[in-house]
């Protein structure tokens, strides 16, 4: 009998049964196969949970330790993700179809490098600081410092869900919050695995959980606990709203990264080979399902030829296939229910009026025929009208949309409810920059893309969300602002509120 691994939910620091005893399978979207087993979670398991890490929280097991050791754990942590990368890897590409070749070093780099340089910034930022107190004659002092908030959320979509998962344990843990997880469904088993190495690192019992589950259940009760604190959020624009209603009814802080339609406006003195290799990566890489995708080229119309031809010359070049084989460029779609809405927004672009030059088709044959795979797809004279312009599709089809003009091109882009990325291809510096400052994205790539460091700030504009993850300010997102004020006059005669209410 084939048997696959069994995955518990991970709470108070050890593997715990979910309370239904129910599991569910979780497959590999290249062949359908179960590659494991998780336990589907209930409200129940999540109230176990979000107990453990309030109780943890509430001990000062991990919240009372010094700075200094909490970074040494994230560091363990990091040295453990490093020993354990072909493990993750492994089990990151099989469920959410990355490819094995990116997994295994960008994905693993990214975690690690997200734990040591949470663990960096924590160790500079101020621990106080002072008030200079300029308007106070009287003697006072006053100092403030952050703490942590207390029991936070994580909720995670399926496309990277190591490093988005990381994005959210490495601050939160490092400014002493406890924390709660929820991975998508389809992609639970890395933040598990993660769980239990931040365990074995040294992280206290109860303060990193794992909760598996269906989002609209196990998300929706985390979200709504009245014992969370704060929720960070990643997933669509659609969801992250029905988070922020729940978030809204308990006044508890929120980070939310949502979806994007990202621009990339090509100017016309482009040096075209890196405009046509930008054009594509920003939309193939990880089969187009990145939230921040560059899925709007806009081009000056005498080049549009020109870049779709070569952009074709290319593709022909690119192997799709299995994600395991580290030989494949681009892995198959992360679930049957994505494949479907990619297949549906490309119908929906041909009536539409946008001219297919490339793909639009699920791929078949015998390696594609039992899993979700779909070619890489071009469609040339796009408008901004079309919904496949205006609407994320979360898969591997490129808008090519012609301009006549800087300012138009620059107007087509801003007009779109999502700001997430966006970038400009150019050989003039001065140029790019400026058309840099008015874009409306939390991110500007100047002839790059997906460039996504844990040193800098990311986050969106606009319905692409609100907070920023990764830098310093991540970790200010995971904490409160606490001032203390303390009057230095030692007799209740000299205290400067008495005349105000006729005090003696
Ligand atoms: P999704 O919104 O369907 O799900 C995200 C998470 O929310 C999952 O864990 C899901 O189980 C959970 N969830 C679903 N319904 C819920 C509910 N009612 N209450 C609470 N939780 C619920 O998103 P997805 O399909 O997993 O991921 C794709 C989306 O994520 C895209 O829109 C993409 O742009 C976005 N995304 C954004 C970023 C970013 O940083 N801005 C990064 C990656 C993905």
């Amino acid at each position: 009998m084939n048997t696959v691994p069994e995955y518990q939910h991970f709470i108070d620091g050890r593997w715990t049964a979910g309370e239904s005893g129910e599991m569910t399978g979780v497959i590999n979207p290249a062949n359908r196969e179960v590659v494991a087993r998780v336990a589907l979670g209930t409200r129940g398991d999540v109230d176990q949970a979000v107990l453990s890490a309030r109780r943890a929280f509430e001990s000062g097991v991990w919240s009372g330790k010094s700075v200094e050791e909490r970074a040494g754990i994230l560091n363990n942590m990091a040295l453990l993700v490093m020993v354990n990368k072909d493990k993750l890897a492994g089990l990151e590409s099989l469920c959410s179809g990355g490819t094995i070749r990116r997994t295994s070093t960008v994905d693993i780099a990214e975690v690690a490098a997200s734990l040591v340089m949470t663990a960096m910034f924590i160790k500079e930022m101020p621990r106080v600081e002072h008030g200079l107190c300029l308007p106070w004659v009287l003697p006072m002092h006053s100092y403030w410092k952050r703490e942590p908030i207390g029991v936070c959320a994580g909720i995670t979509p399926w496309n990277f869900p190591m490093i988005l998962a990381a994005w959210k344990f490495a601050p939160a843990l490092a400014m002493g919050n406890s924390i709660v997880l929820k991975p998508a469904g389809i992609t639970p088993l890395t933040a598990l695995e993660l769980a239990n190495l931040a365990h074995m690192a040294g992280v206290p019992a109860g303060v990193f959980n794992v909760v598996t589950g269906p989002g609209p259940l196990v998300g929706n009760h985390l979200a709504a606990h009245p014992e969370v604190d704060k929720i960070s959020f990643t997933g669509s624009t659609e969801v992250g709203r029905q988070v922020a209603h729940l978030a809204a009814d308990g006044i508890k802080r929120i980070t939310m990264e949502l979806g994007g339609k990202s621009p990339l406006i090509i100017l016309d003195d482009t040096d075209m080979e890196v405009a046509v290799n930008i054009s594509l990566y920003a939309f193939l890489f990880n089969s187009g399902q990145a939230c921040e995708s560059g899925t709007r080229v806009f081009v000056p119309r005498h080049l549009q030829q020109e870049l779709v031809e070569r952009m074709i010359e290319k593709i022909k070049k690119m192997k799709t296939g299995n994600q395991m084989d580290p030989a494949t460029d681009l892995g198959p779609i992360a679930s049957e229910a994505q494949l479907k809405t990619i297949i549906n927004y490309v119908e929906t672009g041909k009536s539409e009026g946008a001219q297919l030059v490339w793909g639009g088709s699920r791929l078949s044959g015998p390696e594609y025929d039992r899993g979700f795979f779909f070619e890489p797809t071009i469609f040339m004279n796009c408008h901004n009208k079309m919904t496949m312009v205006r609407e994320e599709i979360f898969g591997p089809v490129q808008c090519v949309i012609p301009y006549d003009d800087q300012e138009e091109a620059v107007a087509m882009a801003n007009d779109s409810v999502y700001g997430l990325g966006g970038g400009i291809c150019s050989t003039n510096v001065a140029r790019a920059q400026k058309i840099a400052a008015r874009l409306r994205t939390g991110t500007v790539w100047i002839n790059t893309w997906h460039a996504l460091r844990p040193d800098a700030p990311f986050g969106g504009y606009k319905q692409s969300g609100f907070g920023r993850e990764n830098c310093y300010h991540a970790l200010l997102a995971y904490s409160e602002v606490k001032h203390v004020c303390q009057d230095l006059t030692p007799e209740a005669g000299e205290k400067f509120f008495n005349p105000l209410i006729g005090l003696k």
